[in-house]
């Protein structure tokens, strides 16, 4: 039996193998493990590949939210805007400074934050937008700065999912005062482990982030601030420099896998396919489809050996984490609705037609032609 999984990192590592075998023994022979060149390297690089002034390396995406969060002196008692359709992580690194996640609803044509909604969910307290652009597509974000200007707050951008995305011709993680990315394998741009960054032109930021990653110090046995040990690998880094390199190549390929599947399903059964706005690029971390009958369909593809996902089954309002909220089902509709009848689909870099062909006719067949 055929057996497509949903995420397959063999074709992509099988091509770069002897660079990343390079990369290992050269971090291995040089007996320098933690924030040397290949960090200041991977930095530099990646702040080249986002049109950034610079990048700081990190341990996690989750961390560099955090540190963005806190590089701001965001804390107890202030608020920060979030879109309520999104991996938990984003709520999590404003719980994680004191702050208060204030959920809004997302368009439900493009999933990401809606515009409209901001301004009613701004308060006195209100520090932070932090937009998510979510699956692959960047968020409306030329609305969003002028929000964020007229109410004089922050612009935090979680890019974990969008690497190398734009809307209007800029990309995203450039537009915030600091902004966050993650390595985690399955990214876009993927580590062999956990990795992540913030990306910011602030001179001023940057400097506190490199000081707050390496236990509050700048200089090494005197500590400045309380800070944390949150750094980026200098193997990982070293892994990251060889597939960055990748990434335009590996972007390309998920949008023609997009493109078949678009072309392929437009019109079957009741589908909602992804939708990109006009204005945004979409790099597809996730070929999301919508259906009444999600369920049934994941069912149905399992048995024919296509692994899918659903991102995400139960947005954060809805968690166990933050019962304390006290949001009941219905309070967000739209991205309820979104996670009720979500379903994404394979899609790694590697993946041919003929992939897309066998799942598109196994979702045929379960609408019945
Ligand atoms: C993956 C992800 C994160 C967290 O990144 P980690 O590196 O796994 O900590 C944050 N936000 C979004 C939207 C993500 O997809």
């Amino acid at each position: 039996m055929t057996n497509i999984p949903f995420l397959n990192f063999f074709p992509a590592h099988f091509s770069i193998k002897g660079e990343m075998r390079d990369a290992f023994y050269r971090v291995y022979e040089s007996s320098w493990f933690v924030l040397g060149k290949e960090v200041e390297q991977f930095e530099n690089a990646y702040a080249v590949f986002n049109q950034v002034d610079y990048c700081v390396g990190l341990s996690n995406g989750l961390d560099a939210l955090h540190l963005a969060l806190k590089s701001l002196n965001i804390g107890v008692g202030d608020e920060v805007i979030v879109p309520s359709n999104t991996y938990v992580a984003s709520a999590l690194a404003v719980s994680y400074v004191g702050a208060k996640p204030v959920f809004v609803e997302p368009d439900l044509i493009t999933y990401n934050l809606n515009p409209d909604l901001i301004e009613a969910a701004i308060t006195s307290k209100t520090k932070v937008i932090m937009p998510v652009h979510l699956y692959g597509q960047s968020c409306e974000m030329e609305e969003i700065m002028q929000i964020a200007q007229k109410y004089n707050l922050y612009v935090v951008e979680d890019n974990a999912q969008s690497q190398g995305a734009k809307y209007n011709g800029k990309l995203a993680g450039s537009w915030g005062d600091v902004n966050a990315t993650s390595f985690y394998p399955g990214k876009n741009l993927g580590a062999l482990g956990d990795a992540g960054a913030v990306t910011t032109s602030s001179y001023i930021i940057a400097n506190k982030i490199k000081t707050l990653r390496n236990y509050g110090s700048g200089k090494k046995y005197y500590n400045e601030v309380i800070g944390h040990n949150m750094r980026l690998d200098e193997l990982q880094a070293a892994f990251l420099s060889v597939k960055l390199k990748y990434l335009k190549k590996w972007t390309l390929e998920r949008q023609q896998i997009s493109a078949w599947y678009n072309e392929a399903l437009f019109g079957v059964g009741d589908l909602i396919l992804p939708y990109t706005h006009p204005k945004a690029t979409h790099v597809f971390h996730l070929f999301v489809i919508r259906t009444s009958k999600r369920d049934a369909l994941q069912e149905h593809l399992n048995k024919n050996g296509i692994g899918t996902l659903i991102h995400y089954p139960v947005p954060p309002h809805l968690q166990k984490a933050y019962e304390h909220l006290g949001f009941k089902q219905g309070a967000f509709p739209i991205t309820e609705m979104i996670s009720e009848s979500c379903l994404s689909l394979p899609i790694w870099p590697g993946m041919e037609k003929n992939h897309v062909d066998f799942i598109v006719n196994k979702i045929k067949q379960f609408y019945g032609r």
